[in-house]
């Protein structure tokens, strides 16, 4: 589609389809269209058309709103959440009458100098209330674009999200923009939805990307996730000479509450500590492949290490430890990657490499 068909087929849509008996598009003004894409910045329509009916019922202009006691906007505000919105609104009704002479200015630019106008607000402000040709890319439009384009990359990093105005810019068409606006915002809400989009309704789909590639809910693509900090732990299995591994068992609360582990140590001093405090003699070691585990809040390497173990003569386990055969294991609950490294271990032993590795 060439942004001339684009264009068309968005405003034959909002002809037929898009919404035009909400409050602010009556008596439209740029102080009404203001006031009401701040309210739905993070709100439903649903829920705006009655805060927005009493905000204008009760401060009908920007000199009403700059001069109005502050616990007045707080008070109609009350309910509609994210108050730095409402503390924001009244500053800028401030700073247009006294600055800009009670009227809004006129170009983007100087829109956005205010406070709690992002571009998008004023490009809705300029298109909607003065007809001015500016795009806008609220979260709907967002979708709906990056649907269009098949847009790889998360819309909040710079690059991603300058290609998509720069996509918004291209398709904005030179008239009646105040009506292609209207309906970008409208096909956003009420087509091309977050879960499931209405695509055999929509007027773009026969440009669409993301329709055609059967991927639309991959487009906008989400936020990265964050990378989780990274832990260590040396996991030794220590194997006697029945084939048996030294477990203990966690303490009831916490991470794997209650389980059987493998001793976690940071260190060689650690492991010689433990040997010492279990009555062990270490013997041959061999390294296994490192283990990594993933917990809601951290990532876990888990470099195991298996080594033979003689016992001192008085050395028995007891209390939060025992010796676990892996020819018999006894039923115990086991936490998961400890699970796989006994696996691992028998393995291991069975095959009798244990013994073919280098001595400490
Ligand atoms: S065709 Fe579907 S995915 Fe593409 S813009 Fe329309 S509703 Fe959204």
């Amino acid at each position: 589609m060439s942004p001339e068909q684009f264009g068309a087929a968005v405003l034959t849509w909002y002809d037929q389809h898009g919404r035009k008996d909400l409050p602010w598009q009556q008596g439209i003004t740029p102080y009404r269209v203001w006031v009401s894409e701040i309210m739905l910045q993070q709100t439903q329509v649903s829920t705006v058309l009655g805060y927005f009916e009493r905000f204008m019922a009760a401060l009908p202009s920007v000199q009403a709103l700059a001069a109005a006691p502050t616990d007045e906007v707080l008070h109609l505000w009350t309910g509609l959440g994210y108050y730095t919105r409402a503390g924001n609104l009244q500053k800028t009704a401030q700073l247009v009458v006294a600055e800009h002479g009670g009227q809004f200015p006129t170009s983007v630019e100087q829109l956005t100098a205010l406070p709690g106008i992002g571009r998008s607000t004023a490009g809705a402000i300029a298109s909607l209330s003065m007809g001015l040709r500016a795009p806008i890319l609220d979260g709907n439009v967002k979708r709906v674009l990056a649907r269009y384009a098949a847009q790889e990359g998360y819309p909040g990093e710079p690059k991603v999200a300058a290609q998509l105005w720069a996509l918004a810019e291209q398709l904005t068409p030179p008239a009646r923009v105040n009506h292609y606006t209207q309906a970008m915002m409208d096909l956003g809400a009420t087509l091309c939805t977050r879960s499931k989009p209405s695509c055999l309704l929509c007027p773009l789909q026969t440009g669409c990307q993301a329709q055609m590639l059967g991927l639309q809910t991959r487009y906008p693509i989400p936020k990265p996730r964050k990378q989780l900090p990274q832990k260590t732990t040396l996991m030794p299995l220590l194997a006697n000479r029945d084939g048996a591994i030294l477990l203990y068992r966690r303490p009831p609360s916490g991470l794997w509450g209650g389980l059987w582990s493998l001793p976690e140590l940071q260190s060689g001093d650690e492991l010689n500590a433990l040997a010492l405090q279990q009555g062990l003699s270490l013997g041959q070691q061999q390294s296994m492949a490192t283990l990594k585990h993933s917990f809601s809040h951290f990532q876990l390497t888990i470099e195991p290490r298996l080594i033979h173990v003689e016992h001192s003569l008085s050395a028995v386990a007891e209390g939060d430890w025992l010796w676990y055969n892996l020819a018999t294991p006894p039923r115990l609950g086991l936490a998961a990657p400890v699970k796989k490294l006994l696996k691992r271990a028998a393995e291991q032993l069975s095959a009798g490499q244990l013994h073919t590795g280098e001595p400490s």
